[in-house]
């Protein structure tokens, strides 16, 4: 039976890697619906090749894209427009999977309603459950989810974690012989820069990132190193462990996706070259294991795997995701909401790479946070928190 699959961001990096896979097994797949924010010539290229049912486009570009549908014989394929549009495909009942890709808390709603579905979700969009917490792990409990890791350090965990680990009950505390979770990370572009060198970095240069291509905003992410921030938060949701059982160790080669610690000494760790494909296999797959276009690791060509410690004074980002999430509550929503406008201004050339974890600190040390209590008091921790961090961004334009 073929399983049908809708992807949120078809058009993005992890979109694009995720219909590659498909393409390589049209016996068990096919895509349901597809959904792009601005790339609307990529979205018909996507069509043309893999014939959705269903489109989702911003309704401002709803009459360009029905013209370039009926221009390409493809006008029986339905336009939904805007988040309405988005809701439905992944709440859809013809959709088995669901591939969250959307970029930032964009995609915290669409996910979330794909989990009230009961989908097997992919979830790439780090950033809605760094939002959401507890929150969208209750929904996937009590809607019988599956959420399945496809950033490559979670997958890599919880490829090395025991079975059934995501069903576990464990109190913040770490099951099953494990005792520490180790998550990887390149360091990014920057990972030897000095302080006076980061002043001057350029969104040119944080977006070429050494082993990853990715979209725009990950990329800086993974420079500011605020990306392993995100992900470490990410980590104690999806594994429901504490902070403290999770320890970064930069690894540059990226061969190391991550790695699991046992009580009796063993340190289990995933590896393989850097490329999507294989996490977004191994999720659409699980428990099964489909093939990719992945070259198998050669460690006669990777001799060299290096490990240091992250350097928090060159990058701060990683110690307010660290406190974020000790702190807990609403503060997550708020570093991240933070982190998404200070970003967007650095991609824009307003703001230097250094001043994202300014705008960052300075917006958590502004707001107290909240209980997480529900999806509404995070919805205004996050409009606060963007509220907050652009005045800063236009003090910090201005001089002050
Ligand atoms: P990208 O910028 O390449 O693509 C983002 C996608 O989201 C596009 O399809 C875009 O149309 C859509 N989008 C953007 N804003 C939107 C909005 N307001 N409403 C609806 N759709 C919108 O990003 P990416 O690199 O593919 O990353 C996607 C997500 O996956 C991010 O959360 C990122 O952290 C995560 N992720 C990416 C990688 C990677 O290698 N690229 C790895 C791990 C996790
Ligand atoms: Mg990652």
């Amino acid at each position: 039976m073929l399983q049908t699959v809708c992807i949120l961001g078809a058009t993005g990096s992890i979109g694009e890697s995720t219909l590659k896979v498909l393409a390589e097994h049209p016996d068990q797949y096919s895509v349901f619906a597809v959904t792009a924010n601005s790339r609307i010539e990529k979205l018909i290229e996507i069509c043309k090749q893999f014939n959705p049912k269903i489109a989702v486009v911003p309704s401002v570009h709803v009459d360009r894209f029905a013209q370039l549908l009926k221009q390409h014989q493809l006008q029986h394929i339905e336009i939904l427009a805007d988040e309405a549009g988005l809701l439905a495909v992944a709440a859809h009942p013809d959709v088995d999977i669901v591939m969250a890709a959307i970029v930032g808390a964009a995609g915290l709603l669409p996910t979330l309603a794909a989990v009230k579905a009961g989908k097997r979700i992919l979830l790439a969009n780090k950033e809605a459950l760094v939002m959401s917490g507890e929150i969208m792990l209750q929904a996937a409990k009590q809607h019988n989810a599956l959420l399945l890791p496809v950033d490559s350090e979670h997958n890599a965990i919880f490829q090395c974690l025991p079975q059934n680990y995501l069903q576990l009950e464990t109190n913040n505390q770490p099951q099953l012989g494990v005792s520490k979770i180790l998550l990887t990370a390149s360091g990014g572009p920057f990972l030897n820069f000095s302080l006076d060198q980061l002043q001057t970095v350029t969104p040119a240069q944080a977006c070429k990132h050494p082993n990853w291509s990715m979209g725009r905003k990950i990329s800086v992410d993974s420079a500011t190193l605020m990306n392993k921030g995100l992900e470490l938060i990410e980590a104690c949701h999806l594994f429901s462990i504490s902070e403290h059982f999770v320890t970064v160790v930069v690894h540059p080669q990226s061969i190391i996706h991550s790695m699991v610690q046992y009580v009796d000494g063993s340190t289990l760790a995933q590896m393989g070259n850097p490329d999507m494909c294989t996490p977004i296999a191994h999720a659409l797959a699980w428990p099964k294991r489909i093939s990719t276009s992945v070259p198998a690791l050669d460690l006669f060509l990777n001799q060299q795997l290096n490990f240091q410690e992250p350097d928090i004074q060159r990058f701060p980002a990683l110690a307010l995701a660290r406190q974020a999430m000790r702190i807990g509550g609403t503060s997550p929503a708020i570093l991240n909401a933070a982190n998404e406008i200070a970003v967007a201004a650095f991609l824009e050339e307003k703001i230097s790479f250094t001043a994202i974890p300014e705008v960052v600190e300075f917006t958590i040390n502004k707001i107290t946070p909240n209980n997480a209590e529900s999806l509404d008091v995070i919805l205004h921790a996050d409009h606060l928190a963007r509220d907050v961090a652009r005045q800063r961004v236009e003090q910090l334009i201005g001089g002050q």
